[in-house]
């Protein structure tokens, strides 16, 4: 066997070859301009959507926690009141019964799918779900079948012999992570009535963002999903995640749901910021609206460049195709003052590279301007 850091060396410089390489950056802050290596950046590239994870609002809540941990999982001794009380909360604010909370998006995820579905059961999943989804499914050991992205047609065929499986799960993001379109919702839900299947939907990258103080794409479209799952670092600008449904769906992962029954209780310490972003979030119509004016103003600016521009809302990325031409476009952005970051296999399937860039609503036109100019410059 080889060596340990000569086998991983050599596996590095493979990726490196294949512009696959990933490595960390260290920024000085978070917000609409950060700093990195002495570098001031407009930064279109994260998921606050709302400008909240750095508000001095959320810091301020932090100071009322009355505690750091919850230094137990929450079925022995981490369930705090204000855990019941937060997933009230959130649960309400989707208008669902009930909600449980996770520590991340991931972990929800990868609890929550092999909770609800196992052998002898059929898993429908969009060719384009996020990663932890797609863990989650595998996890599960039900037969998965892809569907082509956002094809009703194709996942109707996938239940052509629905009567094999015991339960059949339709597995969803709302809004795509990578080339920020919608699922179509309501076929999807009026398919699963029909089929007699449940509808699980990750709404990562619209709660806080679409709906009704935005509550979710969803609540926007009028659907009820069996099984909706929120995440709370990215529009909510804290951590965490939960799975909101029926009381039953609530008490039956408490149970059984491993990333949930095994894991240390969501930190006691964020518990106060949580509640005051759901405050925050639900009375952010404006700073939706603004967000929506920059990310509509982005898009026509780069569309108008020729630019094979994808999705239509807060996710705007420009399909490249090559990983190396994705990562010298984010090079030269870089030097223009803009953090646009190059998105590479395996997070995107081979040859669609892109460079995925996400307003704020707390940044200006202007702002938003300067980009249309670097990326025009870089081409
Ligand atoms: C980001 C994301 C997750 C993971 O959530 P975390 O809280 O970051 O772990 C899950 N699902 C989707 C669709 C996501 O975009």
């Amino acid at each position: 066997m080889p060596d340990l850091s000569d086998d991983l060396r050599e596996r590095l410089t493979r990726r490196h070859a294949a512009g696959l390489l990933r490595q960390l950056r260290e920024l000085e802050d978070v917000g609409p301009v950060v700093v990195h290596a002495g570098q001031r950046l407009l930064n279109f590239s994260s998921n606050d959507y709302l400008g909240l994870a750095g508000s001095p609002a959320l810091r301020e809540a932090l100071a009322q926690a009355g505690a750091v941990g919850a230094p137990a999982s929450r079925l022995i001794t981490g369930h705090l009141r204000a855990h019941a009380e937060i997933e009230r909360a959130l649960a309400a604010y989707v208008e669902k019964p009930a909600a449980l909370l996770f520590t991340a998006g991931y972990a929800a995820n990868v609890g929550a799918i092999p909770a609800l579905v196992g052998p002898g059961d059929l898993i429908l999943s969009d060719a384009l779900n996020h990663a932890s989804l797609i863990d989650g499914c595998r996890l599960s050991r039900a037969e998965v079948r892809t569907y082509v992205h956002g094809d009703v047609e194709s996942l109707r065929a996938g239940l052509d012999d629905r009567e094999r499986f015991e339960r059949v799960l339709i597995v969803t993001d709302a809004v795509f992570s990578m080339d920020g379109d919608p699922a179509p919702l309501v076929a999807l839900s009026a398919l699963a009535r029909a089929h007699d299947a449940w509808l699980y939907v990750d709404e990562a990258h619209s709660l806080g963002v679409r709906g009704g103080q935005g509550a979710g794409l969803c609540q926007e479209l009028g659907v009820q999903p069996d099984v909706l799952v929120g995440t709370l670092g990215k529009a909510f600008g804290v951590a965490g995640a939960f799975v909101a449904g029926p009381v039953p769906l609530r008490d039956w992962l408490l149970n059984t749901a491993r990333s949930f029954v095994f894991s240390t209780a969501y930190p006691a310490a964020l518990l106060p910021a949580l509640t005051r972003s759901l405050e925050l979030v639900v009375g952010a119509d404006a700073a939706r609206a603004q967000l929506r004016a920059n990310a509509d103003h982005l898009r026509a600016g780069l569309r108008a460049l020729g630019l094979p521009v994808l999705g239509d809302h807060a996710i705007v990325p420009v399909l490249v195709g090559e990983n190396e031409r994705a990562l010298s476009l984010g090079a030269a952005l870089r030097e223009r003052g803009v953090l646009g970051l190059p998105i590479r296999p395996p997070t995107v399937p081979p040859g669609t590279a892109r460079i995925r860039l996400t307003p704020m609503a707390t940044h200006t036109v202007e702002q938003v301007d300067q980009v249309v100019r670097a990326v025009a410059e870089s081409l």
